[in-house]
């Protein structure tokens, strides 16, 4: 692959056709798909129309399984051959940023006549982006008796939506217009209108108390069952085509639903050559913290549960070179330069759309701080791949030296011994509520990593 090879003319007509279709199913899910709980549960049940199975006591070569965590995390397993001596793994995650309701999020505000929801936001977020405009609340209630009270309202034609009122020009001036850009909006603001109308005649908060009535109607709960509720607040529009040509999907979560979603039609789509594990975490927007994230044992939990139950006789130092034997692709999204503010790159290292996948040698800040760097050798690896399967594909960095920084899962999943390489589409507009990605560069995606499970 030579550089800077415009993808769109490497591709025919039919390529491009095929494109398109991959296109709209990747739109039909990220529509639906709005939150990591969600992804859990599309994927298992993508997943147990190909034939896997909730991972059963003994298993064996040729079995098809997934193991899920808490609803949040979920690892798919296509085992090819046994005994177990290495593995081909492609690690994405599937949460997004993002406001989560506050465990105690009411408050009726008597001069303005509202009652708001309390946010507090989770992963990097410019606030600003979040305000005036149309919002959704996806999760799950869980009240005291147990019952477990699903969330899905905002996003279907039809259904209100929730908004975070922004302040008018005309009044901006102080409050805002002397702000730095980034610090003009506060995180104690970012609170979302949810009710209007008082409950006739009433005294003490009317209008709470007239919302609390809908709450108990519709889903039978509590103020105190806020408490125990994981509720998400995501933009309400779905995805849609950008520009004249639609070569471009406009869409909230891409980071990282279009690796988890590519990763995994990857996985069903295509014969292994290899004992194979697509495994999509949570958390990794804060740092992939929690017994979800990449940093928890749940990696490390489904390969000793695959030993255990293959029948397999091994020892903690079998295990340990299992890991150093296995490839581990983290599949995350990267940047690729946009026309408005090329100055943060250094163009000769930088990804641009429609160039394919992005391979990234590293991620990190600074002197290359909390980086996992692929090595040569995998590296020189994946190029053969890749060319002998004719993928598009560029290598790229996020940003200038010192310009800022990221991280993937990449660095934690090292520190097991796998080798590890980080390669996904670039974004534009990343971790804002309406990312953008170039089709071709979806494509190459979902068609890199079915090459690797397939070399
Ligand atoms: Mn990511
Ligand atoms: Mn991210």
């Amino acid at each position: 692959m030579s550089k800077d090879n415009i993808g769109w003319n490497l591709v025919n007509e039919a390529e491009k056709r095929e494109i398109m279709a991959f296109s709209e199913q990747y739109k039909s899910f990220i529509n639906e798909v709005r939150t990591e709980r969600e992804a859990v549960k599309f994927f298992r049940s993508i997943a147990e129309t190909r034939g896997y199975k909730d991972m059963p006591e003994t298993i064996e070569a040729g079995g098809k399984y997934y193991i899920i965590k808490n609803g949040k995390a979920i690892a798919l397993i296509n085992l090819t051959s046994s005994p177990l001596s290495e593995f081909r793994i492609l690690a994405a995650h599937m949460d997004s940023p993002r406001l989560d309701v506050k465990p105690s999020p009411l408050e009726e505000d008597k001069d303005s006549h509202f009652v708001l929801m309390k946010t507090h936001y989770y992963g990097g977020i410019k606030k600003y982006q979040w305000f005036s405009r149309p919002l959704s609340l996806h999760g799950i209630i869980v009240t005291k008796d147990g019952r477990k009270v699903e969330v899905k309202i905002g996003d279907n034609m039809g259904d209100p939506v929730f908004s975070i009122p922004d302040l008018l020009p005309h009044l901006s001036k102080k409050e805002q217009g002397d702000k730095k850009l980034l610090e003009g909006f506060e995180g104690e603001k970012m609170e979302i209108l949810v009710s209007h109308i008082p409950e006739k005649d009433g005294k003490e908060e009317p209008f709470k108390k007239q919302l609390l009535s809908i709450l108990k109607d519709r889903y039978g709960m509590e103020e105190d069952d806020f408490y125990s509720a994981d509720l998400e607040v995501v933009p309400a529009e779905g995805p849609r085509d950008v520009g004249f040509d639609r070569a471009l999907i406009g869409a909230y979560g891409q980071d990282d639903k279009i690796c988890a979603y590519s990763t995994t039609m990857a996985l069903l789509d295509s014969k292994p050559t290899g004992n194979s594990i697509v495994i999509l975490f949570d958390k990794e927007e804060i740092g992939s913290d929690g017994n979800v994230g990449a940093q928890s044992n749940f990696l490390e939990f489904v390969l000793v549960t695959l030993l255990e139950r293959i029948g397999a006789k091994y020892t903690y130092g079998n295990l340990l070179e299992l890991m150093q034997r296995s490839k581990v692709i983290s599949a995350d999204v990267g940047a690729v330069v946009n026309p408005l503010f090329k100055n943060v790159h250094d163009l000769n290292n930088a990804g641009k759309a429609g160039n394919g996948i992005l391979i990234m040698k590293y991620t990190g800040s600074g002197g290359k701080y909390s980086a996992s760097e692929a090595q040569a050798e995998l590296i020189a690896e994946i190029r053969k791949v890749l060319d002998e399967k004719r993928v598009i594909y560029q290598f790229g960095l996020l940003g200038k030296v010192d310009e800022g920084g990221g991280g993937t899962v990449a660095r934690y999943l090292s520190s097991y011994g796998f080798s590890v390489i980080d390669m996904g589409p670039g974004l534009m507009s990343m971790h804002s509520p309406f990312e953008l990605v170039s089709k071709i560069d979806l494509w190459s995606s979902y068609k890199a990593y079915r090459a690797i499970l397939e070399s």
